[in-house]
């Protein structure tokens, strides 16, 4: 469920009119809704309110700092995935106490600034990692609390880019080697091995590979404690999928996904973590597009619009589906013809929505591309030297602008040409 809907015949962000922010903010933008970021952050945490539990939102969906801090005022804590996203999580007001710090390839300096701001835990997906990581610590004579990530071997039955959890995949310790691994942690330096993570992909529609992947977890867990590990806390990670085909795919409510959970571990006495991203971010948000021209090829036509794949990489990295909503309501009774939605970047995989039924967009239309608040603008880039796409964040009937448009002096003004030329 969201907050974008038609009032009077225009697409509305909560109380805001699509059609008079595209005026006032110009085209493309996204477009976020507090109250749907809060709606799914409750609908998820409540699923545990009866656990003690700890959602570590998944800023890399969507990082900009007014999320993260309209998420951390719910008691939210991050996960993040590098420093410059720990700083993000701090700047916008997160306790380092509800951070954890997750990824393959965590710097020395990185681990060290973690460290000094006194995060809660690293998610460790190696052994040379763990070992850099007691170096760190003990130099600092700090105490890393680490949960290592376990890579269970299992396919979680989602696009191949966005699998986590396959042996061929980069992520986590294979789960055979895990207990040895926890044996060698706590014998080193400035290390306090104390949760297990797991987190096996993303866009996952289906519970069977979470109960699967967390049965796992629950035999290791057994293990360790038999190991004398104290175990405080394990971290099940994120992924859990959103629809992104109106109603026709339907992912697992958080409560089924919270019985799967705590069929697995409601009797193991530890914290239960968990890194939420899309299922918190993606239905929040929207970018809004103006159609610039129509063009009618041999075969089919193409609608020209103002955004790209810069401003939306999903549809041509993932072969992403995003349902495309006209902002003017009398659009949609109209008869629908196929198109290509396309932007104006110079790549054939610059599209948004290829072969697509859509009524008859006109020059100057508005469209809201749906479900983009994840994976969308912190994925954007310049490419083509276009002006990175802003991002506008509503409540109720106001709105600001959260990240704003940069200019070309932004954008060039940094580049240098070397006095020998
Ligand atoms: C990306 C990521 C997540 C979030 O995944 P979603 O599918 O967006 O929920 C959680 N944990 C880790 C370690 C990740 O890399």
């Amino acid at each position: 469920m969201h907050h974008f809907a038609y009032k009077g015949g225009v697409l509305h962000a909560e109380d805001v009119s699509l059609d008079a922010l595209a005026s006032d903010v110009g085209t493309p933008f996204y477009c976020y809704s507090t109250a749907t970021l809060e709606r799914h952050y409750r609908v998820f945490s409540e699923a545990f309110s009866g656990a003690d539990a700890l959602v570590c939102y998944s800023i890399k969906a969507n990082s900009n700092i007014a999320v993260l801090r309209t998420l951390g005022q719910l008691g939210s804590g991050m996960d993040v995935v590098s420093e410059g996203e720990l700083r993000r999580a701090l700047t916008a007001g997160v306790p380092a106490e509800r951070i954890v710090f997750s990824g393959v390839g965590k710097t020395r300096e990185e681990m060290a600034f973690a460290l000094s701001e006194g995060i809660y835990a690293f998610n460790v997906e190696s052994e040379p990692e763990l070992t850099a990581l007691s170096e760190v610590a003990a130099g600092l004579g700090a105490t890393a609390r680490v949960a290592i990530r376990v890579n269970p071997d299992i396919d979680p039955k989602t696009h191949r880019k966005i699998s986590t959890g396959k042996a061929e995949d980069k992520f986590g310790v294979p789960y055979e080697r895990a207990r040895d691994l926890y044996r060698e942690a706590a014998g080193l330096q400035g290390i306090a091995p104390c949760g297990i993570h797991m987190h096996i992909g993303s866009q996952i529609t289906d519970l069977k590979p979470f109960n699967d992947a967390f049965a796992l977890l629950r035999e290791l867990a057994g293990q360790l404690k038999d190991d004398g590990v104290s175990l405080e806390f394990i971290n099940f990670g994120g992924g859990l999928g959103v629809p992104y085909r109106g109603t026709n795919d339907v992912p697992p409510h958080p409560d089924e996904y919270a019985n799967v959970v705590l069929d697995a571990a409601s009797d193991l006495g530890c914290r239960l973590m968990f890194e939420p991203g899309r299922m918190i971010a993606a239905n929040a948000g929207i970018l809004v597009s103006r159609v610039l021209y129509v063009k009618e090829g041999t075969d089919k036509s193409f609608t020209i619009v103002d955004a790209a794949m810069n401003d939306l990489i999903r549809p041509t990295l993932y072969e992403a589906y995003h349902d495309i909503w006209p902002v003017d309501e009398a659009l949609r009774a109209a008869a629908q013809r196929k198109t290509d939605v396309v932007g104006p970047v110079c790549e054939t995989g610059d599209y948004l929505a290829p072969d697509r039924d859509l009524p008859p967009f006109a020059p100057g239309d508005l469209m809201a591309i749906m479900t983009a608040g994840a994976y969308g603008a912190v994925q954007s880039s310049t490419y083509n030297t276009r002006l990175l796409v802003p991002e506008v964040l509503v409540k109720g009937s106001d709105y600001a602008v959260v990240r704003p448009r940069p200019d070309y002096d932004d954008l060039i003004g940094r580049e240098k040409i070397p006095d020998w030329l």
